[in-house]
C-alpha cells in the first residue's frame, strides 16, 4: 500500500482534528495537529513576555523554542511538549486561544513552523490539519480536504469542550473567539486560510463522525489506489 499525505484545512472547530485523528488511526499514519504548534509558540510568547511586534524578540524567542509530540496511550492522543514540558492542556485554554491568531500572522513564526511540518511529512504517511496545509505546507498532498460547518454547530462543539475542561466561559465568548480567529486567519497577509483549488469540500454540519470518516476514507483509498497505479505504469 502506498503512503500518501492527507491535508485537512478549514475554520476553527469544524471537526478537523477529530477526522484527522480517526483517519490516521485507520491507515496507521502519523497525525499532526499544526494548530498545536502555533498554540505552543503563543504560550511561550505569553509566558516569557515576548513582545511579538518586535521582530528581534520574536527571532530570539524562536531560537529557544522546541516543540515535540508524544503519544499518550491513556488519552489516546499525541500530546504537545514545549521545551520538554507537556503543554497539551495549557495550549487549549482561552488565554492562548485569544492570542494565537495574532501570533500566527507573523512571518518568522510561519517560516519556522512550516519547515518543521514539511520535515514531518517527508516520508508521507501523514494526516495533518490546520489552515494552510493544502496550500502552503504540502501543495503536492495527494488528498486535500477543506472542512466547513455551521457557526452554531462549531460554537456548541467548542463550548462543550471548554466546559468539559472546567473553563468558566459563556457561549458569547466562544462565539466571539471563533469569529475573531476566522477573521484574522482568512484575511492575514501570510498564508491566509483558503480552500486549495484541488481540495474536496466536506461540510460536516449534518454528518456524524462515522459518516465523515466513511466519506473521507473512500477518498483516501481512491488516492492510494491512484498512486499505486501511477507507480505500476
Ligand atoms: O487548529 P487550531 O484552532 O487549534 O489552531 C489555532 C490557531 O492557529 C488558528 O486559529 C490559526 O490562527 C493558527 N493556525 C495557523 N495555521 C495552521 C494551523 C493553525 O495559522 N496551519
Amino acid at each position: 500500500m502506498k503512503d500518501i499525505i492527507v491535508a485537512i484545512d478549514g475554520y476553527s472547530s469544524c471537526g478537523k482534528s477529530t477526522l484527522a485523528r480517526a483517519l490516521a488511526a485507520k491507515y496507521h499514519y502519523a497525525y499532526v495537529d499544526s494548530g498545536a504548534m502555533y498554540r505552543a509558540v503563543t504560550l511561550y510568547f505569553l509566558n516569557n513576555d515576548v513582545d511579538w511586534a518586535n521582530e528581534n524578540q520574536v527571532l530570539q524567542a524562536l531560537d529557544h523554542i522546541s516543540i515535540s509530540f508524544k503519544f499518550n496511550p491513556e488519552t489516546d492522543t499525541n500530546e504537545t511538549y514545549l521545551n520538554g514540558l507537556n503543554v497539551e492542556y495549557a495550549i487549549r485554554d482561552m488565554r492562548v486561544s485569544a492570542k494565537v491568531s495574532e501570533v500566527s500572522k507573523i512571518k518568522a513564526v510561519r517560516v519556522a513552523l512550516v519547515q518543521f511540518q514539511q520535515d514531518m511529512g517527508e516520508h508521507r504517511g501523514i494526516v495533518m490539519d490546520g489552515r494552510d496545509i493544502g496550500t502552503v505546507v504540502f501543495p503536492d498532498a495527494e488528498l486535500k480536504l477543506f472542512m466547513t460547518a455551521d457557526i452554531a454547530i462549531r460554537v456548541q462543539r467548542r463550548y462543550q469542550e471548554l466546559l468539559a475542561k472546567g473553563e468558566s466561559i459563556t457561549i458569547e465568548q466562544v462565539t466571539e473567539n471563533l469569529r475573531h480567529r476566522d477573521q484574522i486567519d482568512t484575511t492575514r497577509e501570510e498564508s491566509p486560510l483558503r480552500q486549495a483549488k484541488d481540495a474536496l469540500v466536506l461540510d460536516n454540519t449534518n454528518f456524524t463522525q462515522e459518516e465523515q470518516l466513511a466519506l473521507a476514507s473512500k477518498w483516501v483509498e481512491e488516492r492510494i489506489a491512484a498512486k499505486q497505479q501511477e507507480i505500476e505504469w
